[in-house]
């Protein structure tokens, strides 16, 4: 793999999962449910002779229905449900001085695994915000399986991610069985999911492009940006603007966290109050922002940024370690286009606009950082220094 020499937790040589996806689809008992997430359906096509970058939504959600899986949801949802949060408590720990700033994300398991070793004095700056893996699976196993009357004990929950520490992330702690049950059963990879359409005979090229399932599956453009680095950032710019000014951002498109350039630094202006932000992708940036935070904050001086983004891969999880093999920046900078023309095309570009995210909150978990939000939807993170003095 291409960074199997800085990969945190050495999970980049992946356990193949695939044998248990089977078995769950074959059992006549259970109820399968998946979900993609936003950098698969931008590399998934390289398995089958598509150039990189090639948006294949539909295709792999019909490649999903043909493999047997009874619902199919969509990861990008998720992303959105992440940023009503992730924007919430930027928030409430910027404006209502509720909490540390900077405010720093946490949906990469890698880097969540590498702070609580290298960084755990900086715990209270995390994002206490699920992943949008994690996030969709307790909402499967809650408010899907209520509303569509299925026992969640029937139910078996399959993630396909760019990602191998995805697969460790859905045994992190007991937060990951908000549910009751285990939220998430099996997390597969894009690679998995390519050996599992072709060894099923489907021909991924000759398939219709299908929608995903209802009320999981409907996501908006900056769902669909978390896919590369600086995607979560500008997906909860777009929201936070809403919630501090009431009103929307003209222009969606916030270019200065988006390409490849390892520390992206820049200024926010919402309404005249000046957001100071980074991101960061591949381990070394991130060490280097955090580091500028710590050294300030010794110092006693203000800290450099309020909102930091960290991926561990370079390019986000776009070049993640389960992807298709081989990717070069070329190739991260093609799938990143994928995403970014997908939002693009998406008649809804904000999270909180989402209407099935505004029924889940209506129905279900009320308001955001609320009683049932914080249940199902954060978690927490412990100090786990390598070395004990
Ligand atoms: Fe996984 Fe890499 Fe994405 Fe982190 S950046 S979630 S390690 S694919």
């Amino acid at each position: 793999g291409q960074c199997s020499a800085h990969c945190p937790v050495g999970a980049i040589y992946e356990k193949d999962d695939t044998r248990k996806v089977w078995d769950a689809i074959r059992d006549p008992e259970i109820h399968t449910v998946v979900q993609i997430a936003p950098a698969v359906r931008v590399a998934i096509g390289e398995a089958f002779g598509y150039e990189p970058g090639t948006l294949l939504t539909g295709k792999t959600y019909a490649a999903l229905r043909r493999l047997g899986f009874d619902t199919i949801f969509d990861t990008n949802f998720a992303a959105d449900l992440t940023i009503m949060e992730e924007a919430s408590e930027f928030v409430k720990r910027f404006l209502e001085g509720k909490g540390e700033i900077p405010l720093v994300t946490t949906c990469c398991p890698s880097w969540v695994d590498y702070l609580e070793k290298y960084f755990p004095d900086m715990i209270p700056h995390f994002s206490t915000a699920k992943s949008p893996q994690m996030m969709m699976a307790s909402m499967i196993k809650t408010y899907y399986a209520q509303k569509a009357g299925i026992d969640p004990a029937k139910i078996v929950v399959v993630s396909v991610m760019p990602c191998t520490s995805k697969k460790y992330e859905i045994n992190r702690d007991e937060d990951m069985y908000s549910s009751g049950y285990k939220d998430l059963d099996i997390s597969i990879t894009t690679r998995e999911l390519a050996r599992m359409i072709k060894s099923a005979g489907i021909e991924f090229s000759k398939l219709p492009d299908e929608e995903a399932d209802s009320p999981l599956g409907m996501y908006t453009g900056a769902g669909t940006i978390f896919g590369a680095t600086g995607g979560v950032m500008e997906a909860a710019i777009r929201t936070a603007y809403y919630f501090v000014t009431g009103k929307e951002m003209g222009e969606v498109e916030y270019t200065p966290v988006r390409g490849l350039e390892g520390v992206k630094e820049s200024e926010l202006d919402i309404d005249g109050t000046k957001v100071k932000i980074a991101v960061a992708h591949s381990i070394s940036n991130v060490e280097y922002v955090l580091n500028k935070v710590k050294e300030a904050k010794a110092a006693g001086k203000d800290v450099p940024y309020h909102f930091i983004e960290v991926m561990a891969c370079r390019g986000g999880c776009v070049g993640g370690g389960g992807q298709p093999y081989g990717a070069t920046d070329a190739i991260r900078a093609k799938r990143t286009a994928g995403i970014y023309a997908d939002d693009k095309k998406s008649e809804i570009r904000c999270s909180h606009q989402n209407p099935a995210i505004k029924k889940l909150y209506e129905e279900f978990l009320g308001e955001p950082l609320g009683e049932k939000a914080h249940k199902y939807l954060h978690t927490h993170y412990t100090p786990r220094p390598l070395y004990q003095k």
